[in-house]
C-alpha cells in the first residue's frame, strides 16, 4: 500500500504511543510505501528525514503540492516537477500584486512555487482570487488563517494523482490522510481516505458525503491506524501492527520525565559509540526507567553536552526499543559553557548550599540566574512539545525549579509533578535565595510536589506561607511511618494539600527505597560469598567501621574524621581493635566548590594515621575513588558499624543499603549509626541517632555501637530490615505512580 499523509496534525500529531505503533509498522514493513504530503517547504521536512523514530518517506510532496521529490535521493520527480514549474509566475510577481491587500501577511517560512500568507477577517478573498487569476493561480484557505497562492490546478491531490499514475500504482492500494482544509484535494481523488480525529471542522463538513472517506475518532497516527482496521483492503496491516506491539494492553497515560541526566550509558565498543540503559539496576535512573517497563509511552528529556559554542538540534532516539518500546530520549543540546553555568557552577553555588542550610557557602550571580532560567525554559518548551494531551510531566530536582512556571502557560492541560531528591530548608533559609518568589511561584504551578520526608514538606509549606496566604486543605499524621518528636527532622503532622491564589497543590513525602531483590541476588552469589570470606580474614578480628559517601562538605567528612581522632585519643583501649574504612567518591570533574575540602580531608587522614599507626595497624583506610557497587556490598557485609554522619542529607541511601545487605545475613549483627540530619533518620527508629555538629556525640555514638549487646544489635537490625524491605523501591514506584495517575 501507499500511505500518503499530511504531516502536522496528522502523521506527526496525536498520542505518542500511537505514533510509535504506526511508525514501527512502516519502518519494518517493506510493502508499505510512504509519501509525506505537506504544506511545509522542503527545508522544514529535511530534519525529519534522518530521525531514527520517524520512518523515511519514499516520496515527499511539499509546498502544498507545488514540490515533489524522491524521498531517498531528494531529486525532483520529473516530469511532474517541471510541469508545475511552468505554471508558476514567480513569487515576486504575486507578492507585488497582493501587496496592498488588507490583513494579508506573508508567512516567513521556506517556500517554493507558492506564496503562503496569514489572513484575517478584513481580508477580501474575492479580490485576491481575481488578482491572481490573471496568472492562472489558485487560492487555497485553511484553518481560518492560512492562505496559499498556488500554480493553477496544483494542489496536494493533483500532484499525488500524477505521482500514482506515473508510478503505475494500484489506486485501490492508496490511503490518504489529513486534518485540515488544505488536504481536501486529496480526498477528491477517489482514493480511500481518513480524516483523523480533532480535524478542522470545515474539512469534516466538506468530506462527510465522500463515500471513500473514513472519519476517525483518534487524532494523528491513532486515526490512521483506526482506518487500517476500517478498510478491509488494509486490515492485514492493522493486524500486523498488533502483533508487533510488545505490550498491547498498555494504555497508560504518557509520561514525560525531566531529569538532568540521560538514562543511558555511552560505551565505546570496537570504536563504535553505543548507548545502553544502565547495566546495574541500582540507583534512581533504573527506578525511573521502571515506569516504562510495561510499554507506557513517554519521553525522557535531559541535556546532552555538545561540542562547540552553539547549541545544535538533537534528534529524538530510542533508549532501548526492545525494553521500552514507547520511550524516547528527547535531548536538549547544551554547550560546555551552558553546562558550566547552569549545572556545575550556578546550581551548586547558589542552590545546593541553601538546600542544605550552608548559607555562608551560597554565591548568587544574577547573570547566571538568567542563564539558568533560559535553560529551564528550553526544558519547558521541549516538554510542551513532547507531551500528549493530559500527559503527566514529572520534573526532578532543583536544577529545574523554574520549569513549571514556563510550562504551565504553554500546556495548561498537563499534570505537573515535581520531586526533590535533596532536602528542603526551613523558610528563613530558603528565603535567602534572591529569586525565591519566582521559584516558589513556579513550584505552586505544580499539581504535586514531593519530598523525601514530612519535615521537608512542612518546610516547603512554611516557605510558601511566607510568600502568599496558604490554606491547608488536608493533613496527615506522620507517626504511623516516621519518627516525630524524638529526632531533629521529626514532625507530627504533614500537609498533603494546600491552596494558594495559584490553585491547589498536593504535597507528600516519598522517601526513595532500595532494590532489595537486586541486593539479595548479588549478595547470595557464590563469588560474592567467597569475596566476603576472604576479606573477613584480612581484618584480623578488628571491628570495621564503615563510611561511604560522596565528597561533599554537606556530608561532614571532616567532622567525622576529627571525631574519630577524638575517639582514638579518649579511648586508647580501642587502638589496634578498630579500623575506619572511609570510602569517599570524588565529585564530577570541574566542580570547583569541592577542591578545598579534598585537601583538608587528606591532611586530616594523614594527621590521624601519622599519630596512631604502628607496624600492624593503620586506623583509617581512606579510599578517594568511586568503588563499584558490588564491591561496596562486600564492605556492607563486613562492617560491624556503618557510620553515616552527614551534616545534612536529603535521604541517604547508603544507610538503607547497609541494612539491606546486613538483612541477608543469618546473624545480622551490624549496627547502623545515622545522623539526625539525614532524611533517612526519621524512617529508621532502630538506628543509633547522632548529632554530627557535636564531636562528642559522634564519638559517643561509636562507643555505644561498639559496646552494644549482641542480642540488641541483631534485634535492631532485623527490625530495620523489616522496615526497608517493606518500603522498598518497588513500593516507592507504585505509590508515586498512584499519586501521579490520580492527579
Ligand atoms: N556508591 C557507590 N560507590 C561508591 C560510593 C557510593 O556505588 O564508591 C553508591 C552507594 O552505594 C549509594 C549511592 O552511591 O547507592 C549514594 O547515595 P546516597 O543517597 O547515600 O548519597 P548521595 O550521593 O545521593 O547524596
Amino acid at each position: 500500500m501507499l500511505l500518503a499523509t499530511d504531516l502536522d496534525g496528522t502523521f506527526l500529531g496525536g498520542k505518542t504511543s500511537d505514533k510509535f505503533k504506526l511508525y514501527r509498522l512502516i519502518r519494518e514493513e517493506q510493502n508499505i510505501r510512504l509519501a509525506f504530503v505537506t504544506g511545509r517547504g522542503m527545508e522544514s521536512v529535511l530534519p525529519l528525514l534522518d530521525d531514527s523514530i520517524i520512518p523515511n518517506p519514499d516520496f515527499i510532496i511539499c509546498d502544498v503540492g507545488a514540490t515533489i521529490l524522491n524521498g531517498r535521493s531528494l531529486e525532483p520527480v520529473q516530469p511532474i516537477q517541471s510541469q508545475i514549474e511552468k505554471k508558476w509566475p514567480g513569487a515576486l510577481v504575486i507578492r507585488k500584486k497582493l501587496r496592498k491587500i488588507k490583513g494579508l501577511e506573508l508567512q516567513k517560512v521556506p517556500q517554493q512555487r507558492r506564496c503562503s500568507y496569514y489572513f484575517d477577517e478584513y481580508t477580501d478573498i474575492g479580490q485576491i482570487k481575481e488578482l491572481v487569476s490573471e496568472f492562472g493561480c489558485d487560492v487555497l484557505q485553511s484553518a481560518g488563517r492560512y492562505l496559499d497562492i498556488l500554480p493553477g490546478g496544483v494542489n496536494k491531490g493533483s500532484t499525488l494523482m500524477q505521482l500514482i499514475k506515473m508510478m503505475d500504482l494500484d489506486a485501490q492500494e492508496v490511503l490518504v490522510a489529513g486534518d485540515t482544509l488544505n488536504d481536501l484535494s486529496m480526498y477528491k481523488t477517489g482514493y480511500k481516505g481518513v480524516v483523523v480525529g480533532d480535524a478542522e471542522e470545515a474539512l469534516i463538513r466538506a468530506t462527510k458525503d465522500i463515500p471513500t472517506v473514513y472519519h476517525a475518532q483518534k487524532p494523528g497516527p491513532g486515526g490512521i491506524l483506526e482506518s487500517l482496521k476500517h478498510f478491509s483492503a488494509f486490515t492485514q496491516w492493522y493486524r500486523q501492527q498488533e502483533t508487533m506491539e510488545l505490550y498491547p494492553h498498555s494504555g497508560a497515560t504518557q509520561m514525560v520525565m525531566l531529569y538532568h541526566r540521560l538514562p543511558y550509558e555511552v560505551r565505546e565498543i570496537n570504536g563504535r559509540t553505543e548507548h545502553a540503559p544502565p547495566k546495574s539496576p541500582n540507583g534512581i535512573i533504573p527506578t525511573l526507567l521502571g515506569f516504562f517497563h510495561t510499554g507506557r509511552s513517554g519521553a525522557w528529556i535531559a541535556w546532552e553536552e555538545t561540542q562547540g559554542n552553539k547549541r545544535v538540534l538533537l534528534k529524538d532516539r530510542y533508549i532501548d526499543e526492545k525494553k521500552y518500546p514507547n520511550l524516547i530520549a528527547s535531548r536538549i543540546s547544551l554547550t560546555k559553557r551552558d553546562v558550566d553555568i547552569f549545572y556545575r557552577n550556578f546550581s551548586k553555588e547558589a542552590f545546593w548550599p541553601i538546600l542544605f542550610s550552608f548559607i555562608d557557602k551560597a554565591r548568587f550571580n544574577h547573570t547566571h540566574w538568567e542563564h539558568y532560567c533560559k535553560i529551564n525554559r528550553l526544558f519547558a518548551e521541549k516538554a510542551a512539545a513532547e507531551a500528549d494531551l493530559h500527559a503527566i510531566v514529572w520534573i526532578h530536582e532543583y536544577n529545574l525549579w523554574m520549569v513549571p512556571a514556563y510550562l504551565r502557560p504553554l500546556r495548561p492541560d498537563v499534570k505537573i509533578g515535581f520531586f526533590h531528591h535533596t532536602s528542603f530548608p526551613p523558610a528563613d533559609i530558603f528565603n535567602i535565595i534572591p529569586w525565591r518568589r519566582e521559584i516558589m511561584g513556579s513550584l505552586l504551578q505544580c499539581d504535586y510536589v514531593g519530598f523525601h520526608i514530612p519535615r521537608y514538606v512542612e518546610n516547603f509549606v512554611d516557605a510558601a506561607r511566607s510568600h502568599t496566604p496558604v490554606k491547608i486543605i488536608s493533613q496527615e499524621n506522620c507517626a504511623g511511618r516516621y519518627l516525630t518528636y524524638s529526632c531533629a527532622l521529626g514532625v507530627d503532622l504533614m500537609s498533603t494539600e494546600i491552596e494558594t491564589a495559584s490553585g491547589k497543590v498536593r504535597l507528600g513525602a516519598n522517601p526513595v527505597g532500595i532494590n532489595i531483590p537486586y541486593i539479595k541476588e548479588i549478595y547470595h552469589q557464590p563469588a560474592m560469598q567467597d569475596a566476603i570470606r576472604q576479606m573477613a580474614q584480612q581484618t584480623g578480628g578488628r571491628k570495621i567501621i564503615l563510611s561511604v559517601e560522596r565528597l561533599d562538605y554537606v556530608k561532614g567528612p571532616l567532622e567525622k574524621l576529627r571525631a574519630f581522632g577524638l575517639f582514638l585519643h579518649d579511648y586508647p583501649e580501642f587502638h589496634g581493635r578498630v579500623e575506619l574504612i572511609n570510602i569517599c567518591t570524588p565529585p564530577a570533574q570541574g566542580m570547583r566548590i569541592y577542591e578545598r575540602i579534598q585537601t583538608e580531608l587528606e591532611q586530616e587522614v594523614g594527621k590521624i594515621n601519622g599519630k596512631y599507626s604502628d607496624l600492624n595497624w593503620t586506623p583509617i583506610r581512606f579510599f578517594f575513588r568511586s568503588v563499584p557497587f558490588e564491591e561496596v556490598i562486600i564492605y556492607y557485609a563486613l562492617a560491624d558499624i556503618c557510620w553515616i554522619t552527614p551534616l545534612r542529607d536529603g535521604l541517604n541511601l547508603v544507610a538503607k543499603e547497609y541494612v539491606a545487605v546486613q538483612g541477608q545475613k543469618e546473624n545480622p549483627n551490624g549496627t547502623l549509626i545515622v545522623s539526625e540530619f539525614a532524611g533517612v533518620s526519621v524512617e529508621l527508629p532502630y538506628a543509633i541517632l547522632t548529632n554530627p555538629y557535636y564531636a562528642r556525640d559522634l564519638k559517643e555514638s561509636l562507643l555505644q555501637a561498639l559496646n552494644m549487646d549482641n542480642n540488641d544489635r541483631v534485634l535492631r537490625m532485623k527490625r530495620l530490615y523489616e522496615i526497608i524491605s517493606h518500603y522498598d523501591v518497588e513500593k516507592w514506584s507504585r505509590d508515586f505512580m498512584e499519586i501521579l495517575e490520580g492527579l
